[in-house]
């Protein structure tokens, strides 16, 4: 309990870093600071004091939100032309050029010269130490406005240091996503690059080292160039042809016939790939190297799905309005109880819509078991209690080592209870995926299932 504890704290930290990281680079453009296409427009060369703030910020390393209410006060007494937030104000001073690539606004940042920077901010003890150096990297879509389709393709890297930083690699800019993969071309050079020859720096060889490539579902296949998780090939792991029960399922649960990296490479399943991509080039594992996103399938989808069945789902599995409100009375009577370090506080049922990633994932590992013991039928709750147990074994650095195949035949079990239980339309992309969960983790980095997530 207190490591998972511990493990949820470093989950808001690792997300909050991937947003902070795309809220403050130089250049970013951010949908939760900017009200408008228009924003992206602003321009305050020749105002001066515009431009002493920002280099009075930069110079003495002022935080965004001190900067934020410093603009607020000022517009309010007399300088309404200053921009709204510390992210335009320090974004205004640079222009830079793109290129179209990929049928998107395109821009490169050479990733050793990042490295350099990035390092040079890191206590001088830590960096002189380095031997080896672990980069982990992530691509996904961002919608830019709620008001047009623009959105951006950002190539992130995380240098898996404490804290971890991350920066862009690539940016793409567009109204639609990359037309092919002409914009990971640059990230790929510069990492063969580093991989082969390592990071000189202060007068040393620092070695490199790929963790992963963290993407979702969808993200993973545009780079990867297969099949999506909804065609009848589109499981990464495994060859199975899916089945169509109103939508894409994985029928099977045993004796899978697991994709390699070589298999990968010689496209030995021709049905599961599009074409070549960039990233066959880099020496990483081509399957392992991918682990499969915690949040989404794990968090938004199978933990979401059961509450769902649950409450709204077939009569037989549908729970009544009564044992509903009861959960929820209990989950607001647990709300005293939750510690600080959880990023959100307790809601009820009845907002089931609105929760978020991290409110799932508390009610799998935490409050599930209390709340739903006596009030939901008895097999299902064991079969709940079966995810539940499997799931808190890989976020737990000490008990995955000496678990990960229990945990593995819990998921097996959990896997083809549910299809039992709830049918056979159960067996969806993400469902499958359970049964490749724990191999994909004791593979990379033994309990740190949460931090592949994006
Ligand atoms: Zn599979």
């Amino acid at each position: 309990m207190e490591d998972n504890c511990h493990r949820e704290s470093d989950v808001s930290y690792h997300e909050d870093n991937f947003k902070e990281s795309l809220d403050s680079y130089e250049s970013g453009m951010d949908s939760t600071q900017m009200s408008s296409d228009s924003d992206l427009d602003f321009i305050f060369a020749g105002t001066s004091l515009a431009a002493d703030l920002a280099a009075w910020t930069s110079e003495f390393q002022v935080k965004h939100n001190a900067v934020d209410g410093l603009l607020k006060l000022l517009k309010k007494h007399g300088h309404p032309q200053l921009p709204s937030t510390a992210c335009i104000l320090m974004r205004t001073a640079r222009e830079v050029k793109t290129v179209e690539k990929s049928g998107m606004e395109y821009l490169h940042y050479p990733l050793k010269e990042k490295l350099v920077e990035t390092l040079d901010r890191y206590p001088v003890q830590l960096v002189t130490d380095l031997d080896t150096l672990e980069l982990s990297f992530n691509v996904d879509g961002l919608p830019l406005f709620k008001s047009s389709g623009k959105s951006m393709w950002p190539v992130l890297c995380a240098v898996m240091l404490s804290p971890v930083t991350i920066f862009p690699t690539a940016l793409t800019f567009g109204t639609k996503k990359p037309t092919d993969l002409a914009f990971l071309e640059d990230t790929v050079t510069d990492l063969t690059e580093v991989l082969a020859n390592g990071l000189d720096y202060r007068k040393k060889n620092i070695k490199l080292i790929v963790r992963c490539f963290v993407c979702d579902a969808p993200a993973k296949a545009l780079i990867k160039n297969t099949k999506c998780y909804s065609g009848y090939y589109g499981c990464e792991r495994c060859t199975q042809r899916g089945i169509w029960l109103k939508r894409g399922t994985y029928q099977e649960t045993a004796e899978l016939n697991l994709r390699t990296d070589a298999s990968f490479r010689a496209q030995t399943q021709p049905e599961h790939h599009h074409g070549p991509t960039p990233l066959s080039d880099l020496p990483i594992d081509m399957v392992q190297s991918f682990p499969i996103d915690y949040m989404h399938p794990v968090c938004l989808d199978v933990t979401k799905k059961l509450i769902f069945i649950w409450c709204r789902g077939e009569k037989g599995m549908r729970i009544s309005a009564g044992q509903v409100q009861e959960i929820s009375s209990r989950l607001l009577q647990l709300k005293s109880s939750i510690p600080s370090i959880f990023a959100r506080t307790l809601r009820g049922l009845d907002e089931l819509e609105r929760w978020k990633a991290t409110e799932f994932r508390q009610f799998l590992l935490y409050t599930g078991r209390l709340v739903l013991k006596g009030v939901l039928r008895e097999d299902l709750y064991n079969h709940f209690l079966t995810f539940s147990v499997a799931i808190g074994l890989l976020v737990c650095p000490t008990l995955v080592q000496p678990h990960h195949h229990y945990a593995q035949n819990l998921l097996q079990y959990f896997v083809e209870k549910g299809c039992e239980l709830y049918g056979a339309t159960f067996l969806v992309y993400n469902t499958h995926t359970m049964l490749h969960v724990n191999r994909c983790y004791s593979f990379q980095r033994p309990g740190q299932l949460q931090c592949f997530c994006v």
